[in-house]
């Protein structure tokens, strides 16, 4: 009798990294994706002529896909261009400053002098601040196996006190640099991870690390790119993808997965990797017997990562002074996470993100015109916001936004994700962009373990378990998932 497979449930990209994991220790695996097509948040939108990559538009830690692709033998660049944006992103601010982040450090040097001279030495010294809370927690909170407590013991003293964990990022922020411009946008790394920098803990300054220190990076084609890349080197392994095809239970015997039910179907197999937001699989996917409903009750009250509000623009023109990546931000930041976090509110006056790709791959818009993701930070859903009703008035409000810095698109094509469609589509629990929140300082702590606690055979990977959202990191969780799989079948990846 051949060997049964593995079942990954979804084909987001930590689904597509578990399996290329799996695949290429040698196992059979079959990917189970309810939508037609593959990527999950990294989806696409080609209409009137425009391409739009519809979910993540900043790719950083280019070495994660390098690790991933040589776990099959092959290299990123057999696969993706990545090439580096420069300026990594170009801030507006409302007083008229323009500043554009670069890892070029003499150009960004020369523009914080510009802005506050004394900022040159705390941006020096807050760069080194960031490198070294990567050193220190790469290790346990990113590129390993779920921290725990006992995980800090293996952390030198002097370092584990470097941790930083119980001040917030902004407080941290404030000690380096005096510009508020500096400070608000160093702030703004904290929407990486979906959280505010007024409550998630300075350890996330690490983020700051990967961005000004590593770069940012474009994929040739477009994000989704990189989900199509990532789906035909698990295709060349072997693994089995089935799009269109939900999976409606995971079949548990005796504490031990056995199978996966799907489109009606039972098939049997001897792991399930859920690359499902973890709730999800307790609330719907699993049998309630195998399940504590108190253990449910615990996952469903984790506060989400925000949401966000998407505008996709088919715009006339050619705008000279707009970067790929832009940022224009509000002129009261604490207020905007006030709304989003402590009000469950969309922004009032809120930041607005503009990722034009034509900048880059000029047949992603038609001759003299330009494709603009527009993307706004939004609560993750509830009933203090009713997105049916309000999004056209929210669509207006951003257009607004935008018209306070003198631009007013002219609009040939338009399209919008409100955190309901995000939910919808994706399967998001409450339309959250980056799974759990990072708000806390035990953030890393609370996350489900990607081997799940009671059920033998069933793992996670994605945003809302080890090491949390974003790329690169349900890269990583796939990765992990696999290590976990494989060790408990007694292999090696
Ligand atoms: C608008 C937006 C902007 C973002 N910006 C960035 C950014 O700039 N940089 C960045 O790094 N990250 C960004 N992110 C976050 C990033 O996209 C996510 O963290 C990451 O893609 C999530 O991957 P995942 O592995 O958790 O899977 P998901 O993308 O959540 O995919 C899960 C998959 O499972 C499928 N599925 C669910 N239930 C079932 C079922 N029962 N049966 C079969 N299939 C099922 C879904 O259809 C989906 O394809 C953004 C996200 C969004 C939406």
């Amino acid at each position: 009798m051949a060997e049964q497979p593995i079942a990954v449930i979804g084909g987001g990209i930590g689904g597509l990294s578990a399996a290329i994991h799996l695949a290429a220790a040698g196992e059979r695996v079959i990917i189970f994706e309810q939508n037609d097509k593959v990527g999950g948040k990294m989806g696409e939108w080609r209409a009137e002529g425009f391409r739009w990559d519809t979910g993540p538009s900043v790719i950083t830690m280019p070495h994660v896909f390098d690790d991933l692709f040589a776990v099959a033998g092959k290299r990123t660049s057999d696969y993706l261009t990545l090439q580096l944006a420069e300026p990594l992103t170009r801030y507006f601010y409302r007083d008229g400053t323009v500043l554009d982040t670069t890892i070029n450090l003499p150009r960004m040097l020369a523009q914080i002098e510009r802005i506050e001279p004394r900022d040159v030495e705390g941006y020096l010294a807050y760069l080194a601040y960031a490198a070294r809370l990567h050193r220190i927690t790469g290790k346990v909170f990113i590129y390993d196996t779920p921290p725990t407590p006992a995980s800090l013991f293996k952390v030198p003293l002097r370092d584990a006190l470097r941790v930083d964990a119980m001040r917030s990022m902004d407080t941290a922020i404030c000690s380096f640099v005096r510009s508020p411009h500096l400070r608000q946008l160093l702030g703004r790394f904290a929407t990486y991870v979906g959280a505010s920098p007024y409550r998630a803990p300075a350890t996330l300054n690490v983020i700051a690390h990967v961005e000004l220190n590593g770069g940012v990076y474009y994929p040739r084609g477009g994000i989704y790119a990189i989900a199509r890349a990532m789906a035909r080197l698990a295709a060349e392994l072997g693994v089995e993808i089935r799009t269109g095809c939900a999976v409606e239970r995971i079949m548990v015997e005796n504490r031990r997965v056995r199978g996966v039910q799907a489109g009606g179907e039972r098939i049997a197999a001897k792991a399930v990797v859920a690359n499902v937001d973890v709730s999800t699989v307790y609330e719907r996917l699993l049998p309630s017997e195998a399940t504590s409903a108190a253990y449910v009750q615990r996952l469903l009250r984790a506060e989400p990562s925000c949401s966000g509000y998407v505008l996709l623009l088919g715009v006339q023109g050619q705008h000279k002074h707009l970067a790929h990546h832009n940022i224009f931000f509000t002129s009261d930041y604490r207020a905007e996470f006030a709304d989003v976090f402590d009000r469950g509110m969309p922004p009032n006056d809120p930041t607005v993100y503009v990722a034009i790709t034509s900048k880059s791959d000029p047949e992603d818009a038609p001759e003299g015109m330009e494709n603009w993701f527009v993307l706004v930070n939004a609560p993750a859903l509830s009933e203090r916001y009713n997105w049916a009703k309000n999004a056209p008035r929210y669509r207006d409000r951003v257009l607004e936004t935008l018209a306070k810095f003198s631009l007013t698109p002219q609009i040939r094509a338009e399209y919008q994700l409100t955190p309901l469609d995000i939910a919808r589509l994706t399967g998001a629990r409450r339309g959250a962009l980056y799974g759990t929140s990072s708000n806390t300082p035990f953030a890393a702590f609370l996350r489900p373990h990607n081997r799940a606690r009671n059920i033998a055979g069933l793992y996670f990977a994605g945003g809302t378990t080890h090491p949390g959202g974003g790329v690169p990191m349900v890269t990583l969780s796939g990765g992990v998932a696999a290590r976990l799989l494989l060790e408990d079948l007694g292999k090696r990846l």
